[in-house]
């Protein structure tokens, strides 16, 4: 052990010559030697990991302390307060409802303690979402309101701005730090927390081929966020920007953070109709179509093919396999109807209409629309094909002039809005106060 070919002592560790007397020694069991460099760096190592095994254990206890905390409620509560923010989209709240409650009860069920019921040998795995619809249907609203219900972190973040590490644009791990942002950088609290991936349609593989150049804001990042999704110790810059070997990390387990992905998926309709298609034609449709489809009584019909979609669509599409398998729970938000736009408008807790009458009463005036000027902002709003978007950059424009010209004029107690007025065809009407008394203009 100790000596080598010249039979000089050496320590047994680092291999330095000990005969010197330069350091001191310690001899051990068959003619082994410790050098006192040696017992220091292992001293180091030994306080060094049963320190993070403390930190460890008091972040655990820490993370169940905030699990414990959390007042999850029940499915149908939660879809009860999406109904109050989300108009339509039955299918969408149900499958988020449910979803997000088992995650939450997944975590509750890694605190220390928690009943098992007899199943202690069941792992339960993680349960991402994926939601499939057009711009403007409410993706983000449902996500946003979920995590609002919950009050754990949330934060949304934009597929498009990221890339494979190494190349212009922004590390994945960049979205954890969203995250811990939203927390005020409690990284416990971060853990439980849920991500909203916007425009996850935008990192499909950009082309079949193998190509020369490297896809690196396509499949690239989907394989980065891979590992991210499934749940790992991410290493993520307290900063943002790029990560350097230089740089102290934060380190976030994602393993209980809910990942919910959505995108408009543009020309899936098309792949989903190439495979479910076929039985659309010839007149007998009923006959001809899939199982699932006659099960649920739905009959196939051009504006909601995206409701049949399955995992080999996506891949088709340009997801990588291995990513649409960690989003096991998928979900479709059908484009929306004159009806939900007009309600939209109306009937949510913090609705359109809503807001500009709260604006408008600071200044003292009563803002009322017709419900013919509901229905026309609705279908202008349909034309332009933005979903619930196009609603606020209409009633922007229409309400412009009335903002600008009612803190000058206290005189005006009342505006309403008719068709007309929507159509650019006419005046708000004005109502105003004229020594106590009301006159129309
Ligand atoms: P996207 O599906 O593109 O993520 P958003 O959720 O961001 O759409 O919707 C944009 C805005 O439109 C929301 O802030 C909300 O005001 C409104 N909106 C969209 N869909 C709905 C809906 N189903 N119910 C109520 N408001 C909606």
């Amino acid at each position: 052990m100790s000596n080598n070919n010249n039979n000089i002592p050496r320590c047994s560790f680092c291999g330095r010559p000990i005969n010197d007397g330069s350091v001191k020694v310690i001899a051990g069991h068959n003619n082994s030697f410790i050098c006192e460099n040696c017992v220091q760096a292992c001293s180091e190592i030994i306080a060094e990991e049963s320190g993070a095994a403390k930190a460890g254990r008091n972040n655990n206890a820490k993370r169940d302390k905030y699990i414990e905390k959390l007042k999850v409620p029940t499915p149908a509560q939660l879809k009860a307060g999406l109904d109050e923010f989300v108009v339509g989209q039955e299918h969408a709240k149900k499958v988020l409802s449910v979803a997000v409650y088992n995650h939450y009860k997944r975590l509750q069920s890694q605190v220390a303690g928690a009943d098992d019921n007899g199943f202690k040998d069941v792992d339960l795995e993680k349960s991402n979402v994926l939601m499939l619809g057009p711009t403007g249907s409410g993706k983000t609203l449902l996500a946003r309101t979920l995590a609002k219900m919950l009050d754990v972190p949330f934060c949304i973040c934009d597929a498009t701005t990221l890339t494979e590490a190494g190349y212009v644009g922004e590390d994945v791990e960049n979205i954890i730090l969203r995250l811990v942002q939203a927390a005020d950088y409690d990284i416990e609290r971060a853990q439980i927390g849920i991500i909203y991936v916007d425009e996850i349609d935008k990192i499909a593989r950009k082309t079949d081929n193998v190509s020369i150049t490297r896809d690196v804001s396509g499949e690239g990042v989907q394989q980065a966020l891979l590992k991210i999704l499934e749940g790992t110790v991410a290493n993520v810059p307290p900063k943002g920007g790029r990560k350097h070997p230089e740089q102290s990390y934060l380190h976030v387990d994602t393993t209980n953070i809910l990942f919910i992905c959505g995108g408009a998926f543009v020309g899936l309709e098309n792949l989903v109709k190439r495979r479910v298609g076929k039985q659309v034609l010839g007149f007998d449709r009923s006959k001809d179509e899939p199982a699932q489809v006659q099960a649920a009584g739905r009959h196939l019909s051009s504006d909601n093919f995206l409701s049949y979609c399955e995992t080999e669509d996506l891949v088709k599409f340009g997801m990588i396999p291995e990513l649409v398998g960690r989003l096991p729970i998928l979900t479709y938000l059908a484009p929306l109807s004159r009806q939900d736009l007009v309600k939209i408008l109306t009937e949510p807790k913090n609705s359109l209409i809503r807001q500009y009458q709260k604006l408008i009463a600071m200044d003292h005036v009563k803002l009322e629309f017709t419900r013919d000027a509901l229905e026309e902002l609705a279908a202008q709003a349909e034309q332009r094909g933005t979903g619930a978007r196009g609603l606020r950059a209409l009633m922007e424009e229409l309400m412009l002039n009335v903002m600008y010209m009612i803190p000058d004029h206290p005189d005006v107690v009342k505006c309403q809005i008719n068709a007309a007025a929507v159509r650019g065809e006419a005046e708000p009407k004005l109502s105003r106060m004229k020594k106590q008394q009301e006159t129309e203009s």
